[in-house]
């Protein structure tokens, strides 16, 4: 009987190993969206993990929450960076993406998300589209994202991706993203992902009151500082500068 029995069992892996080659037989990792590149996008995670324990003091916490890692593990990185830098997408380190821009250290984008503390369904404006990695990531924590590109290049190419990968509900625009979207505020949070000279006063106006703001601010030839801002009242806010980091500036007429 037990003969029998792995008789039967090796036929149907057997069967089954056919299917899988067929594409009829649903794999574990079937979502389509982060097919493939699994143990690279783990490692970044744990270089995520260590970068973060080393800088707690800055971050006053030692671990990013969970989800803002599961948002990360889940997103294809790979997609968002040039054809010809693919193998390289999942180094902690930034990566150029045309136009003199960047897409963003993997730690530097799970830090600014995990800073705005957000929940599924919060309405979060982001400026500075790029890639548009930052805004998968936003919407995979189930976040409604919006978000602006200045480059017209840039903001078409990620439209056309973030649409071939199925994020459906970001909401994309170009233009100066300095005077925010007033059409849809208020935001529960904010994220500018260029340097600015200066918090941008339109954004903290469209921020809720509650709600948090991460910019780096400084000028573009040296280190600048990321700020949280918590709009804590109508006329109110608290900021607190959280590290020093370098991104390309905010461009624009302002
Ligand atoms: N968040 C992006 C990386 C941002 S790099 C990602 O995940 O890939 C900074 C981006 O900000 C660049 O694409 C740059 O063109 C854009 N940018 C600079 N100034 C801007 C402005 N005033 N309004 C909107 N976008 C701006």
């Amino acid at each position: 009987m037990a003969e029998i029995v792995s008789y039967r069992k090796a036929i149907f892996a057997a069967l089954q190993a056919l299917l899988v080659i067929a594409g009829l037989f649903p794999q574990a990792e079937s979502s389509p969206a982060s097919n493939g590149f699994q143990a690279e996008r783990e490692q970044m995670i744990r270089l995520i993990e260590a970068d973060v324990r080393d800088t707690s003091a800055y971050l006053k916490r030692s671990a990013l929450d969970d989800r803002v890692l599961a948002a990360m593990r889940e997103v294809p990185r790979h997609e968002f960076v040039p054809a010809n830098r693919v193998d390289q997408a999942y180094q902690n380190r930034p990566q150029p993406i045309g136009h003199g821009q960047t897409i963003s250290q993997p730690y530097i984008v799970a830090i600014m998300t995990d800073l705005l503390q957000l929940e599924p369904g919060k309405r979060v404006l982001e400026i500075g589209t790029g890639s548009g990695y930052q805004a998968a990531v936003l919407a995979a924590l189930g976040a409604r994202v919006w978000s602006i590109e200045i480059i017209e290049p840039l903001g078409r190419e990620a439209r056309l991706r973030l649409a071939r990968l199925g994020y459906d509900e970001i909401a994309l625009r170009i233009g100066d993203g300095y005077y925010g979207w007033p059409e849809q505020e208020p935001f529960d949070a904010i994220m500018v992902t260029a340097a600015a000279s200066h918090i941008p006063p339109p954004l903290v106006k469209q921020l809720a009151v509650g709600g948090k703001m991460v910019v780096p601010v400084g000028s573009r030839f040296s280190t600048q500082e990321l700020i949280l801002i918590t709009r804590t009242g109508p006329d109110e806010v608290v900021t607190r500068q959280v590290l020093p980091v370098r991104f390309v500036p905010l461009t624009g007429g302002h």
